[in-house]
């Protein structure tokens, strides 16, 4: 197993996180181990999780994309077909292809790092290594890792006004503090 630098935006998991990330999602993210990007106002927008959870399934999507705006951003590019005519250029492109594989690569032993689960030891995430079939895994990998890493991911989120840097619109999702409301105007 290689050993990868550090994921660059990794911090802690608080107790404070798991309930924003309860309001993002309505639901309680299960397996976290920790943040892997924080949305500019702090809140999580990505997390990162354990390959198996508790229960013993097996969860091969460990960088998770949590936040709202960005996820409907991406379910809406979802909904134009954009990802059939990626698919159809890692199809034509070698040079993309080939880059595209390598982030699959990265995807396995960054998941790695935490654990097996034998189940999905070669099964990464969003359709990876020749196909795009989740814009919001793949964005969580790229948000995670940092540019250069999915080259599908980059070019996705560089489309997306904010995406890249992460502005803050968690004023507009249901959790949302004064400080945070007045803020991000
Ligand atoms: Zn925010």
């Amino acid at each position: 197993m290689t050993t990868l630098p550090s994921l660059p935006f990794d911090s802690p998991a608080a107790a404070h996180d798991l309930e924003v990330m309860r309001a993002q999602l309505g639901r309680d993210m299960r397996g976290v181990v920790s943040i892997a990007r924080r949305c500019s106002c702090g809140r999580p927008a990505v997390v990162r999780t354990a390959p198996r959870l508790e229960d013993g399934t097996p969860f091969p999507t460990s960088l998770y994309l949590t936040l709202p705006w960005l996820t409907l951003e991406l379910s809406r590019l979802e909904a134009t077909g954009l990802m059939a005519e990626l698919s159809a250029r890692l199809e034509r492109d070698e040079e993309l292809a080939a880059a595209y594989r390598a982030a699959h690569e990265r995807y396995l032993a960054r998941r790695e790092e935490l654990g097996d689960a034998e189940e999905v030891r070669h099964v990464s995430a969003g359709g990876m290594p020749t196909r795009v079939k989740c814009l919001h895994a793949v964005a969580g990998q790229a948000l995670a890792e940092g540019p250069g890493i999915n080259p599908i991911a980059d070019e996705v989120l560089a489309g997306i006004a904010g995406a890249t840097e992460l502005v803050c619109r968690c004023d507009a999702s249901a959790e949302t503090t004064s400080e945070n409301a007045t803020e991000a105007r």
